[in-house]
């Protein structure tokens, strides 16, 4: 159970950080968590629900309210609850003194003498990035209570390694670990890769976890396995997940340990020592961008041409003022062009063509704004695409950039046509 005190917290002005943080890592360390509570700066409060917390659960972990402040409840009210009596520990007591002496402050106040304090019995947290030390004590039921500072960085430095290391000792092999592993794909809708999935496995994997985490920009695959859920163990169920789910993941799925397509993107062309040009009119370079953040990318990119106005897409591209004028300047032909146009400019074995309506103007009946054109030459051939991009200006410019990223990727991949 993670309990976190504050009224900032309880009234909404503090977003709780450290909860989420908390129940994340309980989780990855191998607790399961049952409960969460939001209580004020009311010693009451925090009495009531840690001792709802050991009621039903061996751990409450607390955070906030350790401070000097007289807002700052929480150690007397935890040793209250456990019947333990607050000593000043000479050795902490020390400590404080000679911070606040270093850092120019002088005597300690009264009032930070509490930080000394720790209950009989309790273990002190070392805490590295602040004053108030962490405490850890046991209440007659054998229940585990850790107290812990509010300000996040203090929490997360004494947690790790300090509480971390209390919680193997104390649990040792019943901690069952929950590992997780991530499937990055491209160019296909959450509904589809779920139904094509659920055609395979009706039940999904055994034992196995799986989650659908759609952006806009795609969908990730979540596969999650608990240690001791299963005979095989965690990494041998994830493997077992994965291969079964491959067959359908293998026409979606690309490789990026920073989780961004243009990673992919990069790889591909570099094992097949091909080389990429874009023209860029409604991305406006975001395709460059992306490309180009990626250490190491002059040795497959070339360059771009933003190809906003139609003299760039003449005069430099090549693309006839005729065809512009027939077809609209959005459209199959002109993305078409482009491609081909920037790939024979810059000397590209891939060209890439991206033309459309960003808005929130110029949309028409017959194209309305988040009409997109893209398109990709390679080996002589062009292959290209025309969608329609839900959002706002900022959303259809990335969508379009990811989706022209995505059919590189494909093409390369042998995965088109
Ligand atoms: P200290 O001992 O350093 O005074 P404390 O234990 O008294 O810390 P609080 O006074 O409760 O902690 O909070 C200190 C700061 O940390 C505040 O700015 C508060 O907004 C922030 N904080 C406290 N709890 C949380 C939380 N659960 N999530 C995010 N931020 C928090
Ligand atoms: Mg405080």
């Amino acid at each position: 159970v993670v309990v976190t005190v504050g009224d900032e917290l309880l009234f909404g002005q503090t977003e709780d950080t450290n909860g989420s943080w908390l129940a994340r890592e309980l989780s990855r360390v191998g607790l399961e968590v049952v409960g969460r509570r939001v209580v004020g700066d009311d010693g009451e409060q925090i009495r009531e629900a840690v001792g709802w917390g050991l009621d039903f659960a061996e751990v409450v972990l607390v955070t906030g309210g350790l401070g000097p402040t007289p807002d700052d409840l929480t150690r007397e009210a935890v040793a209250g609850l456990l019947g333990a009596s607050l000593r000043l520990d000479p050795g902490l007591l020390r400590a404080l003194e000679r911070r606040f002496r270093d850092r120019g402050y002088g005597a300690l106040p009264e009032g930070s003498k509490a930080m000394a304090c720790v209950p009989e019995g309790g273990v002190v947290l070392r805490n590295p990035r602040g004053a108030a030390p962490g405490l850890a004590l046991e209440s007659e039921g054998g229940g585990l209570c850790v107290l812990l500072p509010g300000i996040p960085v203090e929490m997360k430095g004494i947690f790790k390694p300090g509480v971390e290391k209390l919680l193997e000792s104390k649990f040792g092999s019943r901690l069952r670990k929950i590992l997780h592993r991530e499937i990055h794909t491209v160019g296909v809708p959450e509904s589809i890769l779920m139904s094509e999935i659920q055609e395979i496995l009706p039940g999904g994997p055994e034992g196995v976890d799986l989650a659908y985490l759609p952006d806009h920009l795609g969908v990730r695959i979540r596969l999650s396995a608990r240690e001791g859920d299963g005979p095989e163990g965690a990494p041998a169920a994830l493997e077992r997940a994965e291969a079964l789910l491959n067959p359908v993941l293998a026409r979606y799925r690309f490789e990026a340990e920073s989780g961004d397509l243009a990673e992919a993107v990069g790889a591909v062309l570099l094992r097949r020592r091909e080389t990429l040009a874009v023209a860029e009119s409604c991305t406006g370079g975001l395709i460059s961008k992306r490309m180009t953040d990626l250490p190491g990318s002059s040795q497959y990119f070339l360059g771009g041409i933003v190809a906003y106005d139609n003299r760039v897409k003449t005069g430099l591209l090549g693309i006839d003022e005729s065809l512009i004028r027939e077809v609209g300047v959005v459209s199959e032909a002109v993305a078409d062009a482009m491609a081909r146009g920037v790939a024979r400019c810059l000397g590209a074995s891939v060209g890439v063509g991206v033309t459309g309506v960003a808005g929130p103007g110029g949309g028409s009946r017959e194209k309305p704004v988040g009409t997109v054109c893209y398109a990709v030459s390679y080996q002589g051939a062009s292959i290209v695409r025309k969608e329609l991009f839900l959002g706002d200006r900022g959303s259809v410019r990335e969508r379009s950039a990811h989706a022209a990223l995505g059919l590189v990727f494909r093409v390369l991949e042998g995965r088109e046509g």
